[in-house]
């Protein structure tokens, strides 16, 4: 489906300015399909998840009913502060989130007032901030509950109900509080359910309270990627770059923390590719770089070192890394952020494949949260911080203490290929037979090049490996054999 404009919407010129300003140049697959439909007056159950859009795609709609109501009844949205919306969200994060976007989508409705009901904070100040009146309500379902009963908060007048994040708001056991709610909010109004997943209890809620919901599913391919992005900060030094170590620290607990069996790291820089990987060698990981100045042997080397799980971490450039294909590369790291998104989204693309969920984080320094935000616009997905445990008081020696980041395997080079005739099973033969005594479970990936071969073995047999097969023969014929470099 190509991906309409907002312009082709019935939306009030205002609002497609705003969408216009905010760079948003094409309608999300999510929103293409639920916007006419919310704006024909429909109910909605719609499959979504966090980064599709999804909040624009409700909070359009309600914007435009906000206007239109105001307009037909000659109301100033500054004078007359009738609640009109309320969104129910599982968390207070995403309760703030959904704040956010109605405002910004909001900008030119002079007097809009919207406000975030979640608990953690004192109930006074909401209490206040209700009686001097809002239009939008974005609340959790315990705090709005708790407002409705000490009748601190009414629903008659709301006439757009949101339950975002239907699924994870019953996960977190919110179902008597949602039907309670809903049985507040007059029956003469829009209901709409987003949800990640449909288990049967919200099926039956839909049945309930829903009038002939439009069911919108997007196609999975069209949504975000299965990878979970975060970045974390480190401190400008100088005012504006980085110190190397902040850095080493960063990506020594991101280590210590996820225990990612294979992580790229990627940097901007063959200078820092090269200073990053003798550092994480001399600490002891089991790491190794990728960069353009590189023989080609050495190349091959590393990639299949790092193919075969001889090595945890690699460290690269773009230009170095084209064309590793690996499997199952459990992190991602962007040791520094790249200049461009198309670079940023093909970077983190390569975790995430094979059905397991990917992680990529960026570790940046505060003035590059722009750039972020940027990719995060872009994407459609957004990049959450994570908090690094206070690394200023530790040192580089306290983090790599905390971490055990050898690898399993060691790497055999074989100085034969396949224009020797040679096949995985001759390899394999030579290590399991008589002659070489090691078990098939510790031998790993078998890779045949034209001229060379690699073999993964267990790192306790690996030099067992080496000198059995150094003495002995291969397909009747002796070949050079060494450990990997
Ligand atoms: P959401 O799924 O609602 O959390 O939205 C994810 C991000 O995408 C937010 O930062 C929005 O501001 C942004 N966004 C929403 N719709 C569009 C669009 N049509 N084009 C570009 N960015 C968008």
């Amino acid at each position: 489906m190509p991906m309409k404009s907002f312009s082709t919407l019935p939306l009030s010129a205002e609002l497609i300015q705003v969408v216009q300003e905010l760079g948003y140049e094409k309608m999300t697959p999510i929103q293409a399909e639920s916007i006419p439909v919310l704006l024909a007056g429909r109910d909605l159950i719609g499959q979504s998840k966090t980064g599709s859009g999804k909040t624009a795609a409700f909070t359009l709609p309600i914007l435009q009913k906000i206007s239109k109501q105001f307009s037909d009844q000659n109301l100033n949205l500054q004078r007359d502060t009738t609640l009109r919306a309320l969104v129910l969200c599982p968390t207070r994060e995403l309760c703030t989130q959904v704040v956010r976007e109605i405002r910004k989508l909001g900008r030119k409705h002079i007097g809009l007032q919207v406000l975030m009901l979640s608990g953690g904070t004192p109930l006074g100040p909401q209490v206040y901030a209700i009686e001097k009146g809002v239009h939008i309500v974005v609340g959790t379902p315990g705090r709005v509950l708790d407002h409705l009963k000490k009748r601190t908060l009414n629903l008659a007048s709301v006439n757009t109900l949101v339950l975002d994040e239907a699924d994870r708001m019953l996960d977190m056991g919110f179902h008597d509080e949602m039907e309670a709610i809903l049985r507040e909010v007059p029956e003469e109004r829009q209901t709409l359910f987003f949800s990640a997943t449909f288990p049967k209890t919200i099926e039956t809620m839909s049945k309930l309270y829903q009038k002939d919901a439009v069911r919108v599913t997007i196609e999975e391919e069209e949504t975000a990627p299965a990878i979970d992005q975060f970045y974390c900060e480190v401190p400008a030094r100088q005012g504006t770059t980085y110190d190397f170590t902040d850095k080493l620290k960063a990506l020594l607990w991101l280590l210590g923390n996820y225990e990612p069996g294979s992580t790229i790291v990627f940097c901007n820089f063959k200078a820092v590719v090269v200073e990053l990987t003798h550092a994480l060698k001399r600490l002891g990981i089991s790491a190794d770089g990728l960069q353009g100045d590189l023989e080609q042997s050495d190349r091959d080397s590393v990639m299949a070192k790092f193919r075969n799980k001889s090595i945890r971490v690699m460290v690269a450039t773009d230009v170095a890394a084209r064309g590793i294909d690996v499997e199952d590369l459990d992190l991602v790291v962007n040791f520094e952020l790249p200049q461009k998104t198309d670079v940023y989204t093909h970077r983190i693309g390569r975790t995430g494949r094979a059905g397991k969920k990917g992680l990529a984080v960026s570790v940046i320094i505060p003035k590059e949260k722009v750039k972020l935000t940027e990719i995060e616009q872009h994407t459609h997905v957004s990049i959450p911080s994570i908090e690094l445990d206070n690394l200023d008081d530790t040192s580089v020696d306290d983090l790599k203490n905390e971490l055990r980041f050898e690898s399993k395997m060691s790497t055999l080079f074989v100085a034969g290929g396949r224009k020797n005739k040679m096949r995985p099973g001759d390899l394999l033969g030579a290590l399991t037979g008589e002659a070489g005594g090691l078990k098939g479970s510790d031998i790993g990936k078998i890779e045949i090049h034209d001229f060379f071969s690699y073999v993964a073995v267990a790192k306790p047999f690996a030099h067992t490996a080496l000198t059995r097969l150094q003495e002995g023969r291969i397909k009747g014929r002796r070949f050079r054999i060494e450990m990997a470099r």
